[in-house]
């Protein structure tokens, strides 16, 4: 079949390989320059350093297919990512960890006493969190809640932490030991030579056509067989009912020479700090080795029209319109919505790829038995 696959991020890439392997034709569009989506990566011109241009991006999974799948196209190397942060003029440890409670209380606490000693300083009235608020006082009390948590998220999301899911917060642990690795999966690592090689790697196969610079015209989809599409899903309808709400973030780019802050990621956790944090790219590559340095100044702000789309702000008022959205998708036959775009979810690349490999298997599956493939493989709301 002729299919169209719009976006050469990991969503569109993925499911292109798979259906050609299958002997499908596939075209791929993307309106950006380069392939690879928010994982591009290139080489920062002054320094050499590899840099992550829409932000940090560490691989984590406990997926071991996806693993497999990934490692397939390119060598990853060892990388534990280890954030730290900067708040009320002292640095501490991130996730929340022994050393970060026992730094914070100038005490020196085993793992036991600890997680009593956290129970002292919890807001235990609060048996259901419903808020990311509730979420923290709950389970790290009110001065670990300022210290990292609300200033850090009323920058990074632009509203109050009392209006946000506690979902968000359950995605940070706090561990009453030493381990200050900030993921727990099984696999973590980070692709030698970045992303976008892996991706081309991906799309390197005689069934792929892949078109940059390329936007999508909704008028063209009945020239294709069926289209996948990983754009945003508000902008498929030409935002006819209002547009989904997002974050955007800038970078501010800056360079110099020697080690800037010692580590990838720091973040701040202070207010009026107006940045969430600094990521130094060269410890990305802990394997590589650079008189220079580049680190980017990341700042959170509301996504207008013209700008890049970075977290779907899932809040009561835009879930009404995803619902309408997610039912003009399903009667639009011939479309499959996919990625994080596409589904308007928060999506790791780990689970964009998983998504995308049932999703090339679901397309299979429905042409086998001559059934109709839905809008949706995994339903956004
Ligand atoms: P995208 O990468 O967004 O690709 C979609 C592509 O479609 C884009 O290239 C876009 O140009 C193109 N497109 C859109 N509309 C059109 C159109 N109309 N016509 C033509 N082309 C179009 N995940 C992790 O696992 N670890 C991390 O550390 C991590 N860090 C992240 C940090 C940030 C700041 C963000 C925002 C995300 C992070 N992620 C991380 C998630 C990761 O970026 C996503 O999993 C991944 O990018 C999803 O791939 P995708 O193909 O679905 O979407
Ligand atoms: N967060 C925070 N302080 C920090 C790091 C994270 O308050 O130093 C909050 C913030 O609201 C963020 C959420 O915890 O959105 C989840 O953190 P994660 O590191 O997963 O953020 P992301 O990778 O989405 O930027």
């Amino acid at each position: 079949m002729n299919l169209l696959l719009v976006g050469a991020g990991l969503s569109g890439a993925v499911i292109g390989r798979n259906l050609a392997e299958q002997g499908h034709r596939i075209t791929i569009l993307d309106g950006r320059s380069h392939i690879g989506g928010n994982c591009h990566t290139e080489r920062d011109a002054e320094t050499g350093v590899m840099v992550h241009v829409y932000g940090p991006h560490i691989f984590h999974t406990d997926d071991e297919e996806v693993w497999n799948y990934v490692n397939a196209f390119t060598r990853f190397l060892p990388y534990k990512n280890r954030v730290k942060t900067t708040s009320q003029g002292a640095v501490y440890s991130l996730p929340i960890n022994l050393h970060t409670i026992n730094q914070f209380y100038g005490k020196t606490l085993r793992p036991d006493e600890a997680r009593a000693f956290l129970e002292t300083q919890a807001d235990t009235s609060i048996t259901d969190p419903q808020s990311f608020e509730e979420q923290a006082l709950r389970f790290v009390g009110p001065d670990l809640y300022e210290a990292f948590f609300k200033g850090y998220t009323e920058k990074q999301w632009g509203c109050s932490p009392k209006d946000l899911p506690a979902a968000i917060l359950k995605r940070l642990p706090v561990r009453f030991n030493y381990d200050d690795n900030y993921f727990f999966h099984r696999f973590q690592g980070m692709p030698e030579n970045g992303y976008t090689p892996m991706i081309e790697a991906i799309l390197d196969h005689p069934g792929i056509t892949v078109h940059l610079d390329t936007m999508f015209d909704p008028d063209t989809a009945s020239d294709y067989d069926h289209v996948f599409y990983s754009g945003p899903l508000d902008g498929y309808f030409d935002y006819r009912l209002g547009r989904l709400g997002y974050r955007t973030l800038d970078f501010e780019r800056f360079s110099g020479q020697g080690d800037y802050q010692g580590c990838a990621v720091m973040n701040y956790g202070d207010r009026d700090t107006p940045w969430t944090r600094i990521t130094e790219h060269k410890h990305f590559s802990p394997w590589e080795s650079h008189e220079g340095t580049v680190c980017y100044r990341e700042y959170a702000r509301e996504c207008s029209a013209d700008d890049i789309p970075y977290y779907p702000i899932r809040l009561v008022e835009e879930k009404a319109l995803l619902t309408d959205y997610v039912a003009l998708a399903e009667a639009t036959p011939g479309v499959t919505f996919v990625g994080r775009l596409g589904t308007y979810r928060y999506l790791d690349m780990d689970v964009t790829i998983r998504e995308a490999l049932d999703t090339a298997r679901a397309f299979l599956d429905h042409t086998t038995e001559g059934s109709a493939m839905p809008a949706f493989v995994k339903s956004p709301l």
